[in-house]
């Protein structure tokens, strides 16, 4: 069972892409018993979904007064996306001092560097290309942003970008970067989590939720660790408390 559920959209994201406004998905974790929840909508160069910069001033203030309540702690972060070759995130330049966590990922459909780099590393992606040299640059890619971003948790890896899943997770276990098993999609091959797991990453569970009814939903990664036996004292947010501390 889960303690804390952190990747979960709000209607914040754009577009319509999530319904559930902060305190209708406060109040089911609450009937769920969770005791710690996490508000991670999409980072602000996602053509469609990208959440607007004030929206998350407002979701602040909202997020300060659920924990007034004093029964589930809040915590506000945002699903970032690594948008380009050299591995930054879409938070250059933001003032992340609003922020207790920063998710990082891959998304197809976000606003690349420049026009070149768009067609060597978001392109190869949209296609779904397999090919060596695209995985090494996404792999590069990754272990740039867990080396230079503040990042605490990588999201859904090897989903919609193809990595090598064991260079990565090395930097991620350097690093102390959360590795997510994904409520909608654990993209890793079981060896590959298992040999992650020797390698001494740490590992996060989370819904992915996008509407207030799938949060806390994480029968697919559970099937997933029960299936490959990997030792719950690894899953940071299993009967445990997550505390973050890279934003500050
Ligand atoms: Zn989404
Ligand atoms: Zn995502």
């Amino acid at each position: 069972m889960i303690w804390g559920d952190f990747h979960i959209h709000t209607e914040y994201s754009g577009f319509g892409h999530a319904t559930g406004s902060t305190e209708e998905i406060y109040a089911a974790a609450k009937k769920l018993g969770l005791k710690q929840i996490g508000f991670s909508d999409h980072g602000f160069r996602h053509i469609y979904f990208g959440t607007n910069k004030r929206k998350l001033f407002k979701m602040r203030e909202e997020v300060d007064k659920l924990n007034s309540q004093n029964e589930i702690k809040v915590y506000m972060g945002i699903e970032s996306n690594i948008y380009c070759s050299d591995g930054l995130i879409d938070l250059q330049g933001f003032d992340r001092s609003i922020l207790d966590y920063t998710i990082a990922g891959f998304h197809k459909f976000v606003w690349g560097k420049n026009l070149i780099d768009g067609l060597r590393f978001n392109f190869p992606a949209i296609l779904g290309m397999q090919d060596n040299a695209t995985i090494k640059r996404n792999t590069k890619a990754y272990i740039r942003a867990i080396k230079t971003q503040n990042i605490d948790i990588i999201s859904h890896l090897n989903f919609a970008m193809n990595v090598d899943v064991i260079e990565v997770g090395k930097a991620a276990a350097d690093y102390g970067v959360l590795i997510e098993l994904n409520g909608k999609h654990v993209s890793m091959k079981d060896e590959d989590i298992l040999e992650l797991e020797r390698l001494g990453v740490k590992f996060i569970i989370n819904s992915d939720a996008h509407n207030p009814k799938r949060v806390g939903e994480v029968e697919i990664p559970f099937s997933v660790v029960e299936r490959i036996n990997l030792n719950k004292e690894n899953i940071v947010n299993w009967q445990k408390l997550v505390t973050f501390d890279k934003q500050k």
